[in-house]
């Protein structure tokens, strides 16, 4: 009823107003007793929640996976049995920009998915890379804080990037490939997503299976050049947000194939390299790829912020036949996931309907805290063991990822495994995966970077770091900003880059 589309309070009662406050006569102070007034500004004054540390800037959507291959032999999850459907989340991101910056900023891509399966939800919360910068999560702090801002000025700074890059040699590979094409893409839909870590999948017989996920683009991975990407940024900060939601909104739907390594559990022990290191990936030589099926994104959020800014990933929401492994940045992240929604959204962030299972039931004892709105029956006990019926832990169904381990606490990484090292697979990419033309442009874009460092110490390391990628490579950077220094500095004409000594730095 038209008539009856009266605006009100937020506890239903109809307001006189949304033009004039109540005041003391037309010109007179406002009186505080303005009840809905004073919960109008309150309201807007709690909008935002805090954003995420990293991958604030985002956006996603929500599809269907469908399995299509035969897996069973791997995994017993429902999820990824032949003929399974689930419905789909996925949140792409930037890593380092806040939220507002331009999407088009050179980064590594967020790739989160949840399938909402009958056995819970499961969350692979990944990136367009199948590496990552460290292997530890005890330096994650260290590192967002070193791609972010400076404490005094509050800019980013190229320095502090390369500073604790350099300083932290198994990161090359992910840099090789950040600074590669794959870096900036033409948009969400045109990258691939990656599990990046190794997961662990257990069959029906409870054989246990070491997997990495990876989600290939029918849309294909296509490059955007860097002075694309500039131009976007200041054009449209939100060229990759916008693409995503027109293309669905248009029903160009994206999909992308789901296909998994498998390696078997007793490998893990005599594999060329660490198979937990994430600065790693497995060869698809010695593993190959096998199909699973595919997802597509066919329907946009009806509201942002409560589907999207709201959604709380963790890589820790395993569903029975799927689990984690010994991978130091997973378990870190199966902490301090759930950790970080607890202080942006709050204790029961679960039970916003975007978190909240959508194929399977709650059924447990936790239950009050802040916001509470989701309760058991009143008749139903909050305690176990009871002997009212309550539900009981099933070790049949809840089937969890295991591993055995020597047992020795220390604070070390592995070097078990013959290649393991921090710079033979980002020396690999360069030479054996990227062509021509990509050199070319990954050249072109270390030096616009070493040309934006202004410490000489970090120049110095950058080379060196360089140089144990791949020695021509360094050769090659020397070159050119010997030759660019020469062009705009015409007192040394061809002098090369030399590194001047330790104390002029900073
Ligand atoms: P392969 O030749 O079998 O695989 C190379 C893979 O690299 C391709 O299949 C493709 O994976 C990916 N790739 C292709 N072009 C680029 C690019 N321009 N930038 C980044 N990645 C690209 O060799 P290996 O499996 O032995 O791996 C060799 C190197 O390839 C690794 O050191 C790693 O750097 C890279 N790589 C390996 C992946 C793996 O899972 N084995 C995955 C991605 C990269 P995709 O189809 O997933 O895009």
């Amino acid at each position: 009823m038209a008539d009856a589309n009266f605006t009100t309070t937020e506890t239903g009662t109809p307001v006189a107003s949304d033009e004039f406050s109540l005041t003391s006569g037309t010109n007179g102070t406002t009186a505080l007793h303005d009840r809905y007034l004073v919960e109008k500004l309150a309201s807007f004054n709690r909008e935002r929640v805090p954003e995420r540390n990293p991958h604030a800037k985002g956006a996603g959507a929500f599809g269907e996976l469908v399995i299509t291959e035969d897996v069973s032999q791997y995994t017993r999850a429902a999820v990824f049995q032949k003929g399974a459907t689930s419905e789909t989340l996925i949140r792409f991101s930037s890593v380092a920009g806040e939220q507002g910056s331009p999407d088009t900023w050179r980064d590594v891509r967020g790739f989160s998915l949840r399938f909402y399966t009958t056995e819970g939800n499961l969350d692979i919360v990944g990136n367009n890379t199948p590496t990552f910068f460290i292997r530890d999560g005890i330096k994650f702090p260290d590192f967002i804080h070193s791609q972010k801002r400076l404490g005094q000025s509050g800019l980013r700074d190229a320095d502090m990037q390369w500073d604790f890059w350099t300083l932290s040699p198994e990161s090359a590979h992910q840099v090789t490939y950040l600074m590669g094409d794959r870096g900036l893409s033409k948009s969400w839909r045109h990258l691939n997503g990656y599990g990046s870590h190794t997961y662990q999948w257990v069959n029906a017989a409870g054989e246990r299976f070491w997997v990495k996920y990876h989600f290939i683009s029918r849309q294909g991975v296509v490059p955007m050049s860097g002075d694309e990407a500039e131009r976007i940024a200041g054009a449209d900060a939100d060229y990759y947000r916008r693409d995503l939601f027109e293309a669905i909104e248009n029903g160009d739907y994206p999909t992308w194939d789901v296909q998994v390594q498998v390696m078997p559990y007793e490998d893990a022990k005599t594999y060329r390299f660490n198979p937990f290191d994430l600065t790693k990936t497995w060869s698809k030589k010695d593993y190959p790829r096998i199909p699973v099926g595919h997802f597509t994104l066919n329907r946009n959020p009806e509201n942002f912020f409560a589907e999207i800014e709201q959604a709380a990933f963790s890589p820790g929401n395993q569903v029975p036949g799927t689990g984690i492994s010994p991978d130091k940045m997973l378990m870190a992240r199966v902490f301090s996931y759930p950790d970080a929604q607890r202080y942006r959204i709050g204790a029961n962030y679960n039970q916003l309907p975007v978190n909240q299972p959508h194929a399977a039931e709650v059924r447990n004892y936790m239950h009050q805290g802040n916001m509470q709105f989701l309760f058991n029956p009143a008749d139903a006990r909050v305690y176990a063991p009871n002997s009212y019926g309550g539900p009981a832990a099933d070790a049949e169904r809840g089937v969890e990822a295991t591993w055995e381990d020597d047992g020795t606490l220390v604070r070390s990484a592995s070097a078990l495994h013959s290649e393991d090292d921090d710079f033979g697979q980002a020396g690999t990419l360069y030479r054996d995966v990227f062509d021509d033309g990509e050199k070319a442009r990954f050249l072109d874009t270390l030096v616009g970077q070493f040309e934006s460092l202004t410490v000489d110490r970090i120049k110095d390391r950058f080379l060196q770091y360089w140089g144990n990628v791949d020695a021509d490579l360094a050769d090659k950077i020397r070159a050119r900003v010997s030759a660019e220094a020469s062009v705009s500095d015409d007192t040394t004409p061809g002098a090369p880059y030399s590194p001047k000594p330790e104390a002029d730095a900073e």
